[in-house]
């Protein structure tokens, strides 16, 4: 079916491209050094954790100089003599920039489809073609992989073939499912203007160090760069490649894979060449990765976590939520998949602000009852689902008009409750459309998820390309659908079969983790600052939610409990440690091993991710 990203779920990355002999003069001695573009991915993407082949021109006898980088990658690639490789001569300057002062491209330009044989191709999920040669080879190995296979397939470029071709260029782009460039690529090729990424495709777009700008469709989020002691940049861009493909190939949320990327470069970088890539780990890379998100601020106590853990494991009311009731549809109604689609990317936002701090939750009602947020939203789309089933497929959600949007949220005095209805407006609007434009079928991707291997982690793949789901790099909303799908009695997910189950960091997951002491902040100014409720920058928020989705991890480790039964134990708190009202402590179950830090207040910041 539509969904092309399930594959993910297995198999290896084929980068197709060329090694190259690079003679590096850097003041003292010229030197070779093994090089080329797609040599440089598929080393930062095997160290980053997935397995990777090369396909290129593999001379015979093997160089020295590649032994090493042929002992980790597996070459594919018709034999030449070394000769026939592309040989670069790099001038490094006393400032540290390098210059390409000569090159041959020996035998890359008779580069072609047809020498990539079937068995570099079998399994392969995601397939590389590096900047080789000319954009117009490129497209053409693209036009030909796509008659072959049905992996995704990612290209990238380089200066020279930004400046001398840039619709060209443009065109390689639009044929790909993922592309890669830098700044002055972009300049180059787009001119200035905003890229044009279409849905379901991914555009990388690296900033030196200021990051890179990461687009899911039109959607653009900036990761930044990890913390390194560059010596050398070549292959900086390369190493994010290989490892941007490696974290998607390990189920990451595309910025959390561009963020491996980061990390395997800030390793590339430290020394010349490809020397500090094959000497380095998955391991190292990944602590790289997990350090740029830690912030010294705020600490996961492995104490709390340990004890709380313990006590949850064997509470007995600790299960998981079958997300049936009153504003949930009947089990076995023919909509409800489109219902909890439609509905759970609304699942944020509820509570309002006044003079900078947080003022009071949304409440209204609606049937007559007094419903919370959360409860007021589901409820909204039941009364939908009861009205106008048809308006919950995407169809019906990317015509909504705004009165439709009004009356969906509407409560019985005819107020409306949600204080963003515009951007609930949007988000509606862009599910509907982005569903819409790639074919996607919220029956037709359960079913897909449901026929992968982990179906889990093809749901999510799929969800990071669509609005509403895809903004949110910790993944809450997509989570939680995951969860509504595989904990309801018709069991539209098999999540035994899912190995990509993560916590649902929302406010009052956040609220419990700082009041038990899982999570503990030890700057003055921002404990003051939740304190007081204050409205946080977006850096303060990012350091509490990224703390509390480790804690959260590892209490999952410690209770033995799975992510839903944790979920909907802490979704509990917002009743017996709620936001207004004080704490009702001795009606807790982990009263007796909790932190009592009832001061302590979820960050507050207006965020679509919850
Ligand atoms: S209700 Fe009291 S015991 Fe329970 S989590 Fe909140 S502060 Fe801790």
């Amino acid at each position: 079916m539509a969904n092309g990203w399930q594959n993910l779920t297995r198999g290896h990355i084929l980068v197709v491209g060329g090694a190259s002999i690079d003679r590096i003069r850097a003041g003292d001695e010229p030197r070779s050094a093994p090089g080329g573009a797609a040599l440089y991915t598929a080393l930062a993407a095997v160290r980053s954790g997935a397995q990777a082949q090369f396909f290129g021109f593999r001379p015979e006898p093997l160089p020295d100089l590649f032994r090493d980088a042929a002992s980790c990658v597996p070459w594919h690639g018709p034999a030449c003599a070394e000769d026939d490789l592309p040989h670069f001569e790099i001038v490094y300057e006393a400032d540290g920039n390098a210059r390409l002062a000569a090159a041959s491209w020996g035998l890359e330009e008779t580069l072609d489809p047809q020498m990539i044989e079937d068995e570099a191709l079998r399994g392969a999920a995601i397939v590389h073609v590096a900047a080789i040669h000319a954009p117009e080879l490129q497209i053409r190995f693209v036009r030909a992989l796509r008659q072959r296979t049905d992996a995704r397939i990612s290209a990238g470029t380089y200066g020279y073939m930004a400046r001398r071709a840039p619709d060209t260029v443009r065109q390689l782009m639009e044929s790909v499912d993922l592309f890669f460039m830098n700044e002055f690529e972009e300049k180059l090729v787009f001119g200035g203007e905003r890229p044009t990424v279409r849905p379901g495709q991914i555009l990388v777009v690296t900033r030196g160090a200021e990051g890179s700008d990461v687009w899911q469709g039109d959607s653009c989020t900036r990761v930044p760069i990890c913390p390194s002691s560059p010596a050398d940049l070549t292959g900086a861009g390369d190493s994010v490649c290989g490892g941007t493909l490696a974290g998607l190939m390990r189920g990451l949320h595309p910025c959390e894979a561009v963020l491996l990327g980061a990390a395997a470069a800030s390793v590339t970088i430290e020394q010349p060449g490809m020397a500090a890539l094959l000497a380095t780990s998955t391991h190292a890379i990944d602590a790289r990765r997990r350090a740029a998100r830690r912030d010294e601020r705020v600490r996961v106590n492995r104490h709390a976590v340990e004890r709380i853990g313990r006590l949850i494991g064997v509470l007995d009311d600790v299960r998981a939520f079958n997300f049936c009731g009153d504003h949930m549809p009947e089990v076995g109604d023919p909509h409800a998949i489109d219902f909890f689609f439609a509905s759970i990317l609304h699942q944020f936002g509820f509570w309002s602000p006044a003079n900078g701090v947080w003022s009071r939750p949304t409440i209204a009602t609606f049937g007559g009852r007094r419903l919370k947020g959360s409860d007021y939203c589901f409820a909204a789309f039941r009364r939908l689902l009861e009205r106008d089933p048809a308006k919950l497929a995407p169809l019906g959600q990317s015509t909504l008009r705004w009165q439709d949007t009004e009356a969906l949220f509407a409560a019985d005095d005819g107020t409306i409750p949600l204080p963003v209805l515009a951007t609930h407006h949007a988000l509606s609007r862009g599910y509907g459309r982005d569903m819409w434009e790639l074919g996607w079928e919220p029956q037709a991707l359960v079913a897909a998820a449901q026929a992968s291997d982990d179906p889990a982690r093809t749901l999510l793949h799929a969800l990071d390309h669509v609005s509403g789901y895809r903004e949110d790099p910790l993944r809450k909303k997509s989570m939680l659908l995951v969860l509504a799908l595989g904990q309801r009695p018709e069991r539209f997910l098999d999540l035994s079969r899912s190995q990509s189950l993560q916590p649902v960091v929302d406010y009052h997951i956040m609220r419990s983790a700082l009041r038990t002491g899982i999570v503990e902040v030890g700057d003055e100014a921002l404990r003051e600052a939740l304190v007081r409720r204050q409205l946080l920058d977006p850096r303060d928020e990012a350091a509490v939610r990224s703390a509390c989705w480790e804690a959260l991890t590892q209490l999952g480790a410690a209770s033995g409990r799975e992510v839903g039964a944790i979920d909907a134990f802490f979704f509990g708190a917002r009743r017996r440690c709620p936001e207004v009202e004080a704490p009702d402590c001795r009606a807790c179950p982990i009263d007796s091993v909790c932190g009592h830090d009832v001061a302590m207040f979820q960050p507050v910041l207006r965020t679509t991710a919850y």
